[in-house]
C-alpha cells in the first residue's frame, strides 16, 4: 500500500505539466509575496515621512501661535490701563487686531471681567491654570464641541488673558480625521487634547518612549512628539494609521507575477520534456546500437607496460554527436536504465575482448558499476554466465564502485564480498571525492583505490609534493591497498607518483580511451609506450 502510494507520487514527479505547475505556482507566489513585502515597506516609509513632515509643519505654526499670544500679553502688561472701562475695551480690541491669532483678549480683576467680545463665556474660566510658568499661565480648553469660537488655548499674564479659538487652531493645523493634537503635561502623566478626538493616554506602554525619535509607530497609530522650548509641556500629534492602502500600480504586479510564473512553468515544462525525450532516446540507444564501449589502458608506471584497461561507455547519436557519460550515466541511474547498460558493457566487453583476455591471463578489464548495481546480487549472476560462456577467468574482470555507490554499506559490502569471493577485484573509483574515512575504508571489501583525477591535476606540471594525493597514497599503503592514479597527463606526475610508490596509472599521457580494435592491437603487439601516446577513439 505504502509502496504503491510512493510509486504513484514518484510517477507524478515525472510528469512535465505537474512539475511545470508546481514551478509556476511557486515562482508566482514568491514573486507576489516579495512584491507585497516591498510595497508594504514603501507604504510604511511614505507614511512615516508624511507624519514627520506634518509634525514639523505643526510645530513651526504652533510656535508662531504661542509667540503671538505671549507677545500680545506682553503688550497688554506694558500699557498702563488697569480697570474695566471703554478705553480698556478699545485696547483689548486693538490687540486682537494686531495679532492675527488672538481671538479674544480680556482683563479681569477681583470684581470684573471685560473683554473685546460682548459674550464673555470664552474667557470666564476661573479654574487654576493647567500649566503655570514663571511668566505665563496656560489653560487648555478640553471641550471637543465643534464651536469654532470657543477658546481652545488661553494664556494669562497678570490680569490679562488672551485666547485663540478652535477655528484659528483648525486653520493652523489641518488634522486628518481621527487625529488629535495633545498637550502633554506633568512629565507625560496627563494629556489634554486641544484639537481632535480624545485619545487613550499614554498611547504606548512606556511613556515617554525610550527612543529619541520624534516618530513612534504602533500597530494602529503614528505618534509624533514635538519638542517645545518649554520644559513644562510637550506637544504630541496622534494619527490613526491609514491602513495598508496598496497603491494601484501594485495591482499590476499581480498579473505581471502570474505571467512571469507562467513563463517559469513553461520553461520547466520544456526542460522536463526535453529531459524525458533524452530519456526515451537513451532507451532506444542500446537497441539501435548507439552505445559503444571504449577501453582506456592502464599502465604499470615503472615498466610502462599495459596491465589492463577501464571500460568506458560512449553514446554516439545517429547525427554523429557524442554525448558524454557524465551526462547520460546519472540520468540512466535515475531511470534505472543503467542496469541494462552495465549488462551491455559486460556483454560487449567479453564479446570483443574474450580472445585477448584468454590469451593474456594477466590482463584485466575494469568495469564501472552504478550504485544500484551494487545493491543487488544480479551483477554476480550475469557475470558468471558470461565468464563461462567466454571462458574468461573472474580475476580478469574488476569492478569500480564510487563512494557514492556505497550508501547502504551493509548491503553493498555483502555483494562486493560475493564478487571478490569468486575472484573479481573491487576498486573504489574517484577516491577522495566522497566521504570515505580511513576507518570506514577498513571495513570495506576492496582491493584498490583509484585516486580521482582532480587530485592528480592538483599535482600540476611540476608535480609538487604537497596536496591530497600523497596523503591518499600513504593511507592506501597503510591499509595494504593497491593504488591506481587516474588522469595522468604529464610525465612529471607519473614520475612523482611512481616515486611515491604508486604502481599503476591511467591517463592521456599514455593513452586515450581506445576502440576494441586499437586496444587489441596495443596488447598483441606488446607495444611498450615509453612516452608515446596512442590516439583516441578512432
Ligand atoms: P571514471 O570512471 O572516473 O572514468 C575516468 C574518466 O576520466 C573517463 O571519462 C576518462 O575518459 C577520463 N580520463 C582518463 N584519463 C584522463 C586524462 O588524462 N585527462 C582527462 N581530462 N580525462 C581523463 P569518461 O569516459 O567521460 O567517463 C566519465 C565517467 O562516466 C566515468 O568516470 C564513470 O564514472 C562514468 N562512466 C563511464 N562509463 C561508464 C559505465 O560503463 N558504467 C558506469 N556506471 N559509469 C560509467
Ligand atoms: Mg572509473
Ligand atoms: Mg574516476
Amino acid at each position: 500500500m505504502m509502496v504503491a502510494t510512493r510509486e504513484t507520487l514518484r510517477s507524478w514527479f515525472y510528469r512535465p505539466w505537474f512539475l511545470a505547475m508546481i514551478a509556476a505556482v511557486l515562482s508566482a507566489s514568491l514573486l507576489i509575496a516579495g512584491g507585497m513585502f516591498v510595497a508594504m515597506r514603501q507604504i510604511e516609509q511614505s507614511e512615516s515621512q508624511e507624519m514627520n513632515a506634518q509634525g514639523e509643519r505643526f510645530l513651526a505654526r504652533l510656535e508662531q501661535l504661542f509667540g503671538q499670544l505671549r507677545e500680545s500679553l506682553d503688550d497688554l502688561e506694558a500699557q498702563p490701563l488697569r480697570s474695566c472701562d471703554d478705553e480698556m475695551i478699545a485696547t483689548l480690541q486693538q490687540v486682537t487686531f494686531n495679532y492675527r491669532f488672538v481671538y479674544e483678549a480680556a482683563y479681569m480683576d477681583a470684581s470684573r471681567i471685560c473683554s473685546n467680545r460682548p459674550r464673555q463665556e470664552g474667557l470666564s474660566v476661573v479654574r487654576p491654570p493647567d500649566i503655570k510658568g514663571p511668566t505665563y499661565s496656560y489653560w487648555l480648553n478640553t471641550t471637543t464641541e465643534p464651536d469654532e469660537n470657543r477658546a481652545a488655548l488661553m494664556l494669562g499674564r497678570g490680569n490679562f488673558r488672551v485666547a485663540t479659538s478652535r477655528g484659528h487652531l483648525t486653520d493652523m493645523v489641518d488634522l486628518s480625521p481621527g487625529s488629535s493634537l495633545l498637550v502633554v503635561l506633568d512629565h507625560g502623566s496627563r494629556a489634554i487634547p486641544v484639537l481632535g478626538v480624545a485619545q487613550d493616554w499614554p498611547p504606548t506602554e512606556v511613556w515617554p518612549p525610550k527612543s529619541r525619535d520624534a516618530l513612534q509607530v504602533t500597530q494602529t497609530r503614528l505618534i509624533y512628539r514635538m519638542r517645545t522650548d518649554n520644559p513644562e509641556y510637550q506637544l504630541v500629534l496622534i494619527t490613526p494609521r491609514t491602513g495598508m492602502h496598496i497603491p494601484t500600480v501594485w495591482w499590476w504586479m499581480v498579473p505581471a507575477c502570474l505571467v512571469l510564473g507562467a513563463f517559469v512553468g513553461f520553461f520547466v515544462f520544456m526542460l522536463v520534456r526535453q529531459r524525458q525525450s533524452l530519456d526515451a532516446e537513451l532507451n532506444g540507444a542500446i537497441r539501435r546500437g548507439e552505445l559503444q564501449v571504449l577501453y582506456q589502458p592502464i599502465f604499470d608506471l615503472d615498466s610502462r607496460n599495459c596491465v589492463g584497461a577501464e571500460a568506458l561507455l560512449r553514446w554516439r547519436r545517429p547525427d554523429g554527436t557524442l554525448t558524454s557519460p557524465d551526462l547520460f550515466i546519472p540520468m540512466a541511474e535515475n531511470t534505472g536504465q543503467i542496469r541494462q547498460m552495465t549488462d551491455f558493457v559486460l556483454q560487449r566487453l567479453l564479446e570483443q575482448l574474450g580472445p585477448v583476455l584468454r590469451a593474456n591471463p594477466q590482463l584485466y578489464i575494469s568495469v564501472n558499476l552504478a550504485a544500484c548495481d551494487v545493491m543487488v546480487p544480479r551483477i554476480g549472476q550475469v557475470m558468471a554466465r558470461l565468464l563461462t560462456l567466454h571462458r574468461v577467468a573472474a580475476r580478469q574482470i574488476a569492478f569500480e564502485v564510487t563512494e557514492r555507490g556505497l550508501i547502504d554499506v551493509v548491503v553493498a559490502r555483502e555483494n562486493l564480498q560475493a564478487l571478490r569471493d569468486v575472484g573479481h577485484q573491487v576498486l573504489i573509483d574517484d577516491f577522495g571525492t566522497g566521504y570515505c574515512s580511513l576507518a570506514y575504508l577498513q571495513t570495506l571489501p576492496v582491493d584498490c583505490l583509484k585516486i580521482d583525477k582532480a587530485f592528480i591535476d592538483a599535482l600540476g606540471h611540476d608535480a609538487a609534493s604537497s596536496g591530497v594525493a600523497p596523503h591518499i597514497i600513504h593511507m592506501a599503503q597503510a591499509l595494504d591497498l593497491k593504488v591506481i592514479a587516474e588522469g595522468i597527463e604529464h610525465e612529471a606526475q607519473a614520475v612523482f607518483l611512481s616515486s611515491e610508490g604508486v604502481k599503476f596509472g591511467q591517463g592521456w599521457l599514455f593513452a586515450h580511451a581506445l576502440s576494441a580494435v586499437q586496444f587489441i592491437e596495443l596488447i598483441t603487439r606488446g607495444r611498450r609506450l615509453a612516452g608515446r601516446r596512442l590516439d583516441d577513439e578512432a
